[in-house]
């Protein structure tokens, strides 16, 4: 069992982490393996069944959007054989995000991925599969197969659903959202490198380190300041095998049916919705550099690029301190 445990968690270890200095209001923390990564939600005031509210949270929303989950809405739409099945308004809401964000992004974003994901499973393969199972995956890929009609989700074409690029953020909004009902007025709550931050950290924004693509776990390239806002990392690092000295990750490009193949290595996506970051941040690891910047304009984010030889770029909303021991970046 403590097998299972340290190996899932030097596959799934958050791409974003906080720094750590002392609080002056008590602090509450917990962390949990919940949705395949680490969970770690952490306040400075409130109280423990605050905590335990947030972590229970997480854990009633994963079994709605899980697609492991047997019971879960997302299992229920997959083995639906195309019949219009009823889900919860949240579900319904995120899958309606996805979608929007898929239409923006051109595709690059597809909540339809799964025959790809499965088929790449690069967290177990040593070796890319053949261009003809490829192509017989992707037959059923195509977010316009997924059709939301109230509370009611419809697939067509044999496609299937995962919410793995979205689900995380849309949770830690949630979450963010009850510790704020709750009169919380300073939290970090990170769901596997979704940061959201409330508020600041004795009257000063929380550092938030960026991940050095492919060193070792927690080693910073970059620090963010950050306060009452959201900051989601996608990389290619996280999960991925190796051949031929080629990285394959988990990443799928829906127009090639291959991991994306762009110049970013990792982008983190800032802005105050965790769940736009989250779609953000994946859609804009298979769109590249250049053609993100569209994409990330028209929902008012900003992101921090590094590129697939170490080197980093900031949007336009984004500034960078190169005083310190690490460059600090923050809003403008
Ligand atoms: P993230 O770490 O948020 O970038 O999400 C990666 C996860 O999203 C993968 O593990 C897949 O479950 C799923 N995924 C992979 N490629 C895509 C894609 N092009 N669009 C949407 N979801 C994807
Ligand atoms: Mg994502």
């Amino acid at each position: 069992m403590k097998k299972v445990i340290c190996l899932l968690l030097a596959a799934v270890l958050p791409a974003v982490f906080i720094s750590s200095c002392k609080a002056k209001q008590k602090k509450y923390s917990a962390t949990k393996i919940m949705m395949t990564t680490v969970v770690t939600v952490t306040l400075y005031g409130g109280s423990e069944e605050i905590l335990e509210g947030a972590i229970g949270l997480c854990e009633s929303y994963e079994k709605l959007f899980s697609r492991t989950v047997p019971s879960s809405d997302i299992s229920n739409i997959n083995k639906s054989g195309g019949a219009a099945t009823a889900v919860s308004p949240d579900t319904a809401g995120l899958i309606n995000k996805g979608l929007e964000i898929s239409l923006k992004s051109g595709g690059a974003f597809d909540i339809t991925v799964l025959p790809l994901s499965l088929l790449w499973d690069v967290q177990h393969s040593a070796a890319p599969p053949d261009d003809a199972s490829v192509k017989d995956a992707l037959k059923t890929v195509g977010f316009e197969n997924v059709s939301v009609n109230g509370n009611e989700v419809t697939l067509k074409n044999d496609a299937s659903i995962d919410l793995g690029g979205i689900a995380k953020g849309y949770i830690a909004d949630k979450v963010a959202e009850y510790l704020r009902s709750e009169g919380v007025k300073s939290a970090v709550i990170n769901l596997g490198g979704n940061v959201v931050v409330l508020g600041e950290k004795s009257g000063k924004p929380y550092t938030v380190g960026i991940q050095k693509p492919f060193a070792g776990q927690g080693e910073a390239m970059l620090t963010l300041a950050l306060s009452d806002k959201t900051a989601v990392t996608s990389g290619i690092y996280e999960r991925y095998f190796e051949y031929d000295g080629k990285i394959y990750h988990h990443i799928i490009d829906p127009a090639t049916g291959k991991p994306s193949e762009s110049d970013v290595a990792s982008v983190t996506v800032i802005c105050d919705s965790s769940c736009i970051a989250d779609g953000l941040s994946t859609a804009c690891l298979v769109l590249g550099m250049e053609k993100s910047a569209e994409l990330l304009k028209s929902y008012g984010a900003e992101a921090v690029f590094i590129n697939r030889n170490g080197e980093y770029s900031v949007t336009d909303g984004l500034t960078v301190d190169t005083t310190g021991t690490l460059p600090m970046i923050a809003l403008k």
